[in-house]
């Protein structure tokens, strides 16, 4: 071995080494969380560079860009040379260098943006929704059907609604029309043709490396077993028990039969976590052997002593947070995790509000959801009734038959001629069947700007019909209107300390402002489970371990027969997160959520510190916690929202809350600092 092999080698323990070394056939590394996986696969690299092998040649995949960028950064600290040749992404811009290679003219590739105006032309035309999330929602599920192009037409016939059919032809055809590809037509392309030919297997003397394979997909690995056959350089690491893609095609067993496709295969197993402390380690492993669609494996620390797991329970989600942000002022390295990206909407608040720099990833981003951003747009078209945005975005919203652009014009010069408001000017333009919605609206609106954000948004949600709005939707887009109206609900939990709608509107973009500085250097890390797989922390929360949040009850939509593996799969999912931590590992699940009795996660019950600590007894299995599942949904049922607004509340007026429900006042207080509501001005 030379002195730089030998550096190549240093600090590495004897099966890492072997790993490292391997003679150049089909290899997998098969081991769990914090062996050195990633730790190996990046030195492979670099020891196939120092054999001779050309950078041009070498190929390491990855599966997100921010994976391959902190790979190539891990490799240019070492050789900054050589590794500026080498070839490190993730499978789509692969086969895109591949096809490229190939020098045939391969159609424009549509970014992002440009898929989604497509996407929104086609939407509007529809008079559907044109919002971020949902033309998001969309791609994705467009993504989805070609990722898996053997299912496409068996999904098709199923249950794909009419309109999502409609919507991605119409989307395919304007691709064809023109002359573009989406990033899943790579996939297919290549598909196709190592399908049908031979031709690519010129294209040997590939050296491929691929990290966290269990999350390879169907269509992925065909083109990869191809596109090896002839040099059959190919080294993967991956640990089904980290497989948490499953919804979107990916199939960890693809791993476990890596044999079948080559049966040479050389099997290399690490032996040892590095990452974790042993009480850590130990509620990792309490938590993972549950799981029976596994592959069991001989799995130790280096018997490092650490503080104890932690579970706490504390009473809502202020109080959680509170709890963080007291323990990160020793300044340690902490990450956040959560199941959904709501549920870091409370830490979220308490950092703004606190001035604490934090980073969380802009897709998570509360306050940009659309639904959100709808209830915003009336608080502003009550703030300044001369909101022409805030107008256009909710004029339909519920629907108030008013289409087209011209009006807008018209009525901002009307508006200015009569001196009135926009508002006000609108009745005075639209056709005859039209003047009672908008009447009603400028009612509505007036009406909204005595409300508190507590009794506006429930206002607007029934009053003024936004619910249904969303039900209509959510049958149109064949999607769950429970999901929809989730951001609602959390955001009636956050309105809870706004006094009025101004300061509630100045609140978000502050928010907003805090995300654009959000950092990744930040010590305080927010980000969903599937968003921390690869990366370790010093410290790790995993915050609202809650029954219905994981298992997560969406994910648990599913034929009878594919429960069991669904629910496995969210216990890897809450396994990825546990496994992040280095030293603390904090577990958390509030008495609380958004108001209503929550109930500990069911995967806590198998982790010896919670049973230990628990008062209540534990959801046992996946029955009782569907019964907790139904039980919930019924206090969810949307209750009716009446409410009481158009009369004064007074000492002994029975009313309906939207979240106390029936009652009786028996006394009214101003409380300091609020500002008193408004008189009833009559309109009513
Ligand atoms: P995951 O399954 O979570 O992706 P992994 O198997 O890829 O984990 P790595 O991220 O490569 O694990 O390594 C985990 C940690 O252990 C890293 O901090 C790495 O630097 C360290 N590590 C790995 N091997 C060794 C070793 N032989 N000696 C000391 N530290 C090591
Ligand atoms: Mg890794």
């Amino acid at each position: 071995l030379t002195g730089a092999t030998d550096l190549i080698l240093s600090g590495l323990n004897e099966k890492q080494r072997e790993a490292v070394i391997a003679d150049e056939k089909p290899t997998v590394v098969f081991a769990g969380p914090g062996s050195g996986k990633t730790t190996v696969l990046t030195r492979r690299v670099l020891y196939l560079l120092e054999q001779g092998a050309c950078p041009e040649k070498l190929m390491a995949v990855t599966f997100t860009r921010a994976a391959a960028q902190e790979m190539k950064a891990r490799l240019q600290e070492v050789m900054p040379k050589s590794t500026q040749k080498l070839w490190i992404g993730t499978f789509h811009s692969l086969f895109l260098t591949i096809l490229r290679e190939k020098s045939e003219a391969i159609p424009s590739l549509l970014k992002g943006n440009q898929q989604k105006e497509i996407i929104r032309k086609i939407l509007s035309v529809r008079e559907q929704p044109t919002d971020e999330e949902n033309i998001e929602a969309y791609l994705n599920q467009i993504g989805l059907c070609k990722g898996n192009a053997i299912l496409l037409e068996r999904m098709n016939v199923q249950k794909r609604n009419i309109l999502f059919r409609e919507i991605s032809s119409e989307y395919e055809n304007w691709k064809q029309k023109n002359n573009f590809w989406d990033y899943d037509d790579i996939l297919l392309e290549m598909y196709q043709r190592v399908k049908t030919s031979e031709e690519l297997a010129e294209l040997k003397g590939r050296f491929v490396q691929v990290d966290e394979f269990q999350d390879i997909n169907w269509i992925q690995y065909q083109i990869l077993v191809k596109l090896v056959s002839q040099h059959r350089s190919l080294f993967v690491v991956g640990d089904d028990d980290q497989s948490i893609y499953g919804f979107r095609g990916s199939n960890p067993r693809i791993m476990l039969q890596l044999h079948k496709d080559f049966p040479d295969l050389q099997r290399i197993v690490l032996p040892a976590n590095y990452r974790s402390t042993e009480p850590i380690i130990q509620a990792n492993n309490q938590l993972i052997r549950q799981n029976r669609l596994r592959q069991a494996k001989p799995f130790q620390g280096l018997g490092i002593d650490g503080a104890k797991v932690e579970w706490i329970e504390p009473q809502d989600e202020n109080e959680e947070a509170e709890r963080i942000i007291f323990r990160i002022k020793d300044g340690v390295e902490t990450a956040v995790l959560f199941r959904t990206a709501t549920q870091a909407r409370a830490l979220t608040d308490v950092l703004v509000r606190k001035g604490i720099s934090f980073f969380i990833p802009v897709e998570h981003s509360f306050y940009r959801r659309w639904q959100v951003q709808d209830v915003f747009a009336y608080f502003r078209l009550a703030n300044n009734p001369n909101d022409l945005d805030a107008l256009v975005r909710i004029i339909n919203r519920p629907k108030r038959y008013l289409f087209g652009e011209e009006w807008i014009d018209a009525c901002r010069y009307l508006s200015k001629k009569t001196n009135r408001t926009v508002l006000d000017a609108l009745p005075d333009l639209s056709r005859l069947d039209q003047v009672r919605h908008l009447r009603e609206l400028s009612g509505q609106i007036r009406c909204l700007r005595q409300l508190a954000p507590v009794d506006a948004i429930p206002y607007i949600r029934a009053t003024v019909g936004y619910d249904r709005f969303l039900e209509d939707f959510a049958r149109g887009a064949g999607t769950d209107l429970e999901h929809l109206l989730e951001p609602l609900d959390e955001l009636m939990v956050a309105a809870e300390l706004f006094p009025d709608l101004l300061s509630m509107i100045k609140h978000a973009s502050r928010v907003e402002e805090a995300l654009k500085q959000s950092h990744p250097a930040a010590k305080i890390k927010l980000m969903t489970l599937h968003r921390s797989k690869g990366l370790e922390f010093d410290r790790v929360f995993i915050i609202g371990l809650h029954a219905m949040i994981i298992p997560h009850y969406r994910s648990l939509n599913v034929p009878e027969y594919r429960k069991n593996e669904v629910w496995e799969e969210e216990r890897r999912l809450l396994y990825v997160g546990m496994t992040r931590a280095r030293k603390e590992l904090i577990l958390s699940s509030t008495k609380t959520r958004q108001g209503k009795r929550a109930h500990p996660s069911p995967f806590l019950r198998d982790i010896d510190v919670v049973r230990e600590h628990a008062k209540q007894e534990l959801i046992v299995d996946q029955n009782t916690s569907k019964m907790v599942q139904a039980m919930n949904r019924k206090e969810l049922d949307r209750q009716p929202q009446m409410r009481f607004i158009h009369e004064k509340i007074s000492v002994g007026s029975e009313i309906l809350h939207t979240r106390f429900g029936k009652g009786i006042v028996e006394d009214v207080v101003s409380i300091e600092g609020v500002a008193p509501r408004q008189k009833d001005s009559g309109l009513f």
